[in-house]
């Protein structure tokens, strides 16, 4: 096992992973930039390094830094948390170089999902079901053409090096061809330094459904179930749940060992999830992602898993922690995003907190690393924190969901809890009748007065 760890993050999964460490006896070093050096998991971290001012290329994201802080620390592994690093297969290389093990997959695996049109041949090899589209990247306008008419209008124009929703673009009809793809790849160049696109048939009201999977790196992997993220603004998740209510067991059970057997196949390692869509009935992959997810908690809560600790165990040459067979999924589990945002408009409303009260009580769980007096810097992302709840039944959850809501306080910033307060109580989503486009037609009748 590791004697210590560098966690290469902040908020709250900083402290997520900070609680995994102290459970198993690891000594923790955590880093900043200087707008957080009042965070959370700097103030309970055993050791803390700054690493730079606020902007994330220069503290969060200077591989130099990180590499210097753990020299000074005598740190033997880095969690990347998500997002900054951690899917960044040359950081993994980087480290391996210095002797400092990444938590995280194999470099080539993350590479290779990295790339989401390699990720997708990979997938259809390894038996899983993708969307119709391009078989790579598009060359021309002529080539795209060709390919949306034999798959049908309306198509998405996707960017290979995509994430975070950024460079996909949709095209109703063939005038909208050519704009999507210039405009796509515009956006993809800028945002990821590659341009490539490539085209897949866009789905009209599918759900998003991914799939938990746990690899030792040797041919062992498990499945732990799905989580429903198709509450999504801007294609980013909002609501997460599982088990989704668009599945029996049977269908859980038949994805779920189709991935599981994939990722044996692979000789995946560490913790891992596999998007899909999911439309009358079928699984469309869309892109797997090879690092710990904001969403996680929905799973550790009905499988009393935890991913976490999981994780770093088998970074560490441990054993998967039970057999597919001893994977049991208990009672139901929501996750909602309490962003400190505008719960209409959406704009970041970063500063003081001037109250807080977290809710409580059975089943009621806050990953978060705000406290009272805290200030939320304007540099990062807004999440005040992740309110999840567990129950035996989704009845029972949502009932938990609804009076935890209504319990929870954050004063002095803007915050989206007006908005869970409101879905929490809405019939569609009460019956899980839901889809990904359903949460922005909602907001859309509420602007306007509906
Ligand atoms: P990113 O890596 O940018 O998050 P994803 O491929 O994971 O991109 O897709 C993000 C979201 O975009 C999905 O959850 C879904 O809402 C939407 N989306 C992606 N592919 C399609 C498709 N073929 N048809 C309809 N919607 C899609």
């Amino acid at each position: 096992m590791f004697d210590k760890i560098l966690i290469a993050n902040r908020g709250e999964i900083a402290l997520r992973v900070l609680r995994a460490c102290k459970e198993l006896g690891i000594a923790t070093v955590a880093v900043h930039s200087t707008a957080d050096a009042d965070a959370m998991h700097v103030r309970l971290a055993d050791e803390s390094v700054c690493i730079g001012p606020p902007p994330s290329k220069d503290s969060y994201l200077n591989v130099p830094a990180l590499l210097a802080a753990c020299e000074i620390t005598g740190a033997d592994a880095v969690h990347p948390g998500y997002g900054f690093l951690s899917e960044n297969a040359r950081f993994a290389e980087i480290l391996a170089d210095h002797n400092l093990q990444f938590i995280g997959p194999k470099a080539e695996h993350i590479r290779l999902m990295g790339d989401k049109i390699e990720a997708k041949k990979t997938a259809k090899r390894l038996g899983i079901p993708v969307v119709p589209g391009s078989d790579g990247a598009v060359v021309s306008d002529d080539e795209a053409m060709a390919i949306a008419k034999a798959i049908g209008f309306p198509v998405l124009v996707k960017a290979a090096a995509g994430g975070g929703g950024r460079g996909m673009k949709v095209a109703q009809t063939p005038e909208d061809l050519a704009i999507a793809l210039s405009t796509a790849a515009t956006e993809a160049k800028s945002a990821f330094g590659d341009a490539s696109v490539y085209l897949e048939k866009y789905l009209q009201k599918p759900r998003h459904i991914e799939i938990q999977v746990l690899g030792d790196g040797r041919g062992g992997a498990i499945h732990l179930g799905e989580r429903d993220c198709s509450l999504q603004r801007r294609h980013q998740k909002v609501w997460e749940e599982g088990p989704s209510p668009a599945l029996d067991a049977a269908q859980r059970k038949k994805i779920g060992l189709t991935v599981a057997k994939a990722m044996q196949e692979l000789k995946y390692l560490g913790v891992g999830t596999v998007e899909f869509l999911y439309e009358d009935g079928e699984f469309y992959f869309i892109e797997m992602n090879t690092r710990i997810q904001v969403e996680h908690p929905v799973t550790e809560m009905i499988t009393d898993i935890d991913l976490v600790l999981e994780q770093i165990r088998i970074a560490a040459g441990g054993d998967l922690p039970m057999t597919q067979d001893e994977v049991a999924i208990i009672g139901h589990s929501i996750e909602c995003r309490v962003n400190a945002e505008n719960p209409v408009t959406f704009r970041p409303s970063p500063g003081r907190i001037q109250q807080y009260h977290p809710p409580g009580g059975l089943g009621v769980r806050i990953d978060s690393a705000v406290y009272q007096g805290y200030v939320i810097p304007p540099y990062y992302d807004s999440l005040v924190g992740k309110l999840i709840v567990h129950g035996k039944t989704r009845a029972e959850c949502l009932m938990r969901l609804r009076r935890a809501l209504d319990e929870m306080v954050v004063e002095g910033v803007e915050t989206t809890l007006p908005l869970f307060r409101a879905l929490v109580r809405e019939p569609a989503i009460i019956d899980g009748d839901y889809h990904i486009h359903w949460l922005e037609q909602y907001l859309a009748g509420q602007a306007a007065g509906g």
